[in-house]
Formats: structure tokens, C-alpha cells, sequence
């Protein structure tokens, strides 16, 4: 008796189907996406031990929640208990968090600090990878992530469409540490030293298991007028020379740039370890390509694709940029002595 009381005393509201709908359908498809998305890349930060930023289990929360207050929707509708205070602040607490999700995700994106969507452009679609190799395979994943981001949850701005993509998964793809880092700076040193000599700017140092840089040299073609003298290629023959055949292997050879296919193939027929370089042939390619010069005569290969075993890390982000200015400046002054 109490029951047909009150349900005789609630007040009915007149709701407007079609928009309700179409409300509900948006809310659940776009919660539904990004949890499947971000989640995603929660799965892939752990996979690649990449640590996982706030913004990741944040957005998962807030769509989960997004979904869950759906659920809760279509309930109050099926028995008919649905007031518009609920919805109304169930939408506003939903949409409070979503723009902070939004906000922090375009500032990953096109902030200041590293954006996401110039990594991107840097280390991802200007650095193809081809060939039957685990290289390309890493590279079509990066490239289908990028991809499937630009149309997934596109961000308007004032720039337009943009991608909504992972902040740091793309950032750090390349496995260079702090410590490569350094050994890496002394090989741009080197590259430095090659061009004040009148040397192309190559620099490369091996370093053996404790760390230790153990050998050391430049591109000295011009200098000592043999075009063998690639700075990988002298420290090929050196290791072959003087290491046995097992600290050859735990060795690693930094270098300014990419191997050529000549060095790449000696690296590998000596048998040494890792390669850490500061930028890639790909990268080369595209600068001498903007700088006019003509492509030389043997194919401009990755590593991988001459030598698939070897394991191969790079570019550096910043460093790549101080090898590009070390070309430009070889490029000017060989326009001035003409
Ligand atoms: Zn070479």
C-alpha cells in the first residue's frame, strides 16, 4: 500500500527520445574507445617497461566511469526512475573529468616540452623502416598506432584535426639511455673533430663490457685519402686485431651515424656486438636530400637490412639535431671553396 503511495506521487517527466539517445550513444561509444585505447597503452608502457604516465589510468578510470553511468542510466530508465537532476550532474562530473583528461592530452600532444606529435614525425613516419627484419615489424606497430590515433580521437584545435596519441610510447621508443648518451656525445665530438679536419662528420668509439671506450676514431677519408677510412669500419678491423672473438660480441660501437652497408657488413663478419647511433641513415638521407646534395652510389641501407642479427639502437633525440647542423656546416663549406 505504502509502494502505490509514493509511486503515485512521483512526478513524471516528458524526456525527449531521440536526443536522449543519441546522447547515450555518443557518451558509451567515445567511454568505450578510449578505455579500450588507453588501456592499450597501459598494456604497451608495461611491455616495453617504459613506466606508465598519470593521464593513462586517469582516462581509463574516467571511461570506465563513463560506461558504468550509462549502465546506470538505462536502469533508472527501465524503471522508469530517471530524474534530470542525476543526469545533469552525472554529465557535469563527467564532463569536469574529461576535460582535464583533454586538456592534459593536447598539452602532451602540442606542448611545449617534447611534443608527441613531433616525435612522431621525427622517429616514426620520417624513419621508415624496410626489409624483412624486427625493425620494420617495430616500425609498422609505431606507424599503426600513429595512424589509428590520428582517426581515432581526433582533438580540434586550432590547427584542426589532430591525433589524440600516446605521450610517451612514441617518445622513447629507441632504447637510448643516459648512458649511451655519453658515449654517444663523445662520437659527435669526433664527427666535429673530422670536419675541422676536412673529414666528412663521423665519429664512432667502441666500448667494451665494463664500459670502458677501449678504441676510438673519425672519418679520416679526406685527411688520409682512403675512402675505406670510415670510423666503424677502422674500429671493425681494430676489434678484429686486437679482441677475442667473445669480448668482441659484448662489445658496443657508438657512432654519430648509422653504419654504411660497407661498415655495417664488416661489424658483422668480425662479429661484434650492439650498435647505439646518434642518428639514423633514414635521417641522412632526408638532409642531404634537403640540402641538395646528390644520393652517392651505394644504396643508403639500414644496418638491419645488411646485417639482420645485429641489435641496433637510435636515433637520439637532440643529438640527431647536432649531426644535421654538422652536415649543414660541411654542405657551406664546400659551397665557399668553390
Ligand atoms: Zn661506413
Amino acid at each position: 500500500m505504502a509502494l502505490r503511495m509514493r509511486r503515485e506521487v512521483r512526478p513524471s517527466y516528458h524526456w525527449p527520445e531521440i536526443q536522449l539517445n543519441i546522447w547515450l550513444i555518443v557518451v558509451l561509444s567515445g567511454s568505450a574507445t578510449c578505455l579500450g585505447i588507453f588501456s592499450w597503452f597501459m598494456i604497451v608502457q608495461s611491455q616495453m617497461d617504459l613506466g606508465v604516465p598519470w593521464l593513462f589510468p586517469y582516462m581509463v578510470v574516467t571511461s570506465a566511469l563513463g560506461v558504468a553511468f550509462i549502465f546506470l542510466v538505462l536502469g533508472l530508465i527501465t524503471r522508469h526512475f530517471l530524474l534530470p537532476g542525476i543526469l545533469i550532474l552525472g554529465s557535469f562530473i563527467l564532463f569536469v573529468l574529461w576535460l582535464a583528461g583533454l586538456i592534459e592530452t593536447s598539452l602532451q600532444l602540442y606542448g611545449v616540452a617534447g611534443s608527441v606529435n613531433d616525435n612522431c614525425q621525427n622517429y616514426v613516419v620520417d624513419n621508415v623502416s624496410r626489409g624483412n627484419n624486427i625493425n620494420t615489424l617495430a616500425w609498422l606497430t609505431q606507424n599503426t598506432i600513429y595512424t589509428f590515433l590520428t582517426q581515432a580521437t581526433p582533438i580540434t584545435t586550432s590547427q584542426g584535426i589532430y591525433p589524440d596519441s600516446p605521450p610517451h610510447i612514441l617518445k622513447q621508443n629507441r632504447m637510448v639511455s643516459d648512458t649511451d648518451l655519453k658515449y654517444l656525445r663523445r662520437c659527435v665530438e669526433l664527427a666535429r673533430d673530422a670536419l675541422e679536419a676536412g673529414d666528412a662528420p663521423f665519429g664512432s668509439v667502441l666500448v667494451d663490457v665494463s664500459g670502458e671506450i677501449i678504441q676510438e676514431d673519425r672519418n679520416r677519408t679526406v685527411t688520409d685519402g682512403d675512402v675505406t677510412l670510415h670510423p666503424e669500419f677502422t674500429l671493425a678491423k681494430w676489434a678484429q686485431a686486437n679482441l677475442t672473438p667473445d669480448e668482441r660480441t659484448t662489445a658496443t660501437v657508438y657512432t654519430s651515424g648509422e653504419h654504411c652497408p660497407m661498415c655495417a657488413a664488416a661489424h658483422a663478419n668480425v662479429g661484434l656486438g650492439r650498435i647505439v647511433y646518434a642518428s639514423s641513415t633514414a635521417q641522412l638521407v632526408k638532409w642531404r636530400l634537403d640540402l641538395g646534395i646528390e644520393a652517392g652510389l651505394v644504396a643508403a641501407l639500414p644496418i638491419n637490412d645488411v646485417a639482420p642479427g645485429i641489435p641496433v639502437e637510435g636515433p637520439a633525440p637532440g643529438l640527431d639535431e647536432e649531426v644535421r647542423e654538422l652536415h649543414q656546416i660541411k654542405k657551406t663549406k664546400e659551397e665557399e671553396h668553390r
